[in-house]
């Protein structure tokens, strides 16, 4: 990063980072793909190291932010963003700003419960959305299906990628299918949920898995349909994110200019 600094200092930087984390003191609590690491003042850190303020975010309230501002969800006042990749997660624009809640805790689409039954989640609660839709739980219901010896194209298929399984389902293999149709539905009555919680204009879905089309948007629509009020449902327009990968950085862009 610093030789990218070499020609010369930005006036505000803006860095996403997956949560949990304080946005108000710059905290990172616990990064889960960072071991070991505790509490991690990384604004602190950065602005010391790079002398220039820094902005911190919440990854996927980035993205939201980055679809709000220049992507799917462009000219909005309130727009939801889910995310679905490795996890599923989510922000929330409200009256044309981002809504963090009280402690920045606020659009973890992922960790509500659809099913009380279900999975547990990598969060380690059980039931939560994640733990269902999230790519590496389609892979383990496909090979969970394979084990019991369900047909499929996927059988000896090492290692399996939600993306194998999107391509299959394409082709038209019939378990890979119903695994689709499986994570849309339930990805659906969560959507639906936050239509009646939010009535959004806009819900913006993105990540890996998303890139499978309609596979997965047919089902999910169908099950948020069923779940909104018909006036939610009606006032809102469910879209592909723009910007993919970029959107994070389009987000955080934003909030710098913001200062
Ligand atoms: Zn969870």
């Amino acid at each position: 990063m610093r030789e990218l600094l070499e020609g010369g200092r930005p006036g505000r930087l803006g860095v996403a980072v997956p949560g949990p984390l304080s946005v108000r003191e710059g905290v990172v609590f616990k990064p889960p793909n960072l071991h070991g690491w505790g509490e991690v003042p990384l604004r602190a850190m950065l602005q010391d190291r790079l002398g220039c303020p820094v902005v911190l975010e919440n990854d996927a309230n980035a993205a939201a932010l980055g679809e709000w501002w220049r992507g799917s969800g462009r000219g909005s006042r309130h727009m939801v963003y889910v995310t679905v990749s490795t996890g599923v997660g989510g922000g929330i624009i409200l009256d044309g700003a981002l809504y963090r809640g009280a402690s920045d805790v606020a659009g973890e689409v992922g960790h509500v419960v659809v099913d009380p039954a279900g999975p547990v989640c990598p969060c380690g609660r059980v039931g939560h959305l994640e733990g269902i839709a999230a790519g590496p739980a389609i892979v383990r219901w496909v090979e969970g299906r394979l084990r019991e010896g369900a047909p499929s194209t996927l059988r000896g298929h090492h290692p399996l990628t939600a993306e194998d399984v999107a391509a299959a389902a394409w082709r038209g293999d019939r378990l890979a299918r119903e695994a689709f149709e499986r994570a849309g539905r339930y990805l659906g009555w969560a959507v639906g949920g936050l239509l009646n919680l939010l009535n959004p204009e806009v819900v913006v879905v993105g990540g890996g898995v998303a890139r499978a089309g309609a596979v997965l948007f047919e089902p999910m629509l169908e099950a948020a349909r069923a779940t909104a009020f018909p006036r939610a449902w009606e006032a809102a327009r469910v879209e592909r994110a723009a910007l993919d990968d970029r959107a994070g950085l389009v987000g955080v862009a934003y909030l710098a200019l913001q200062g």
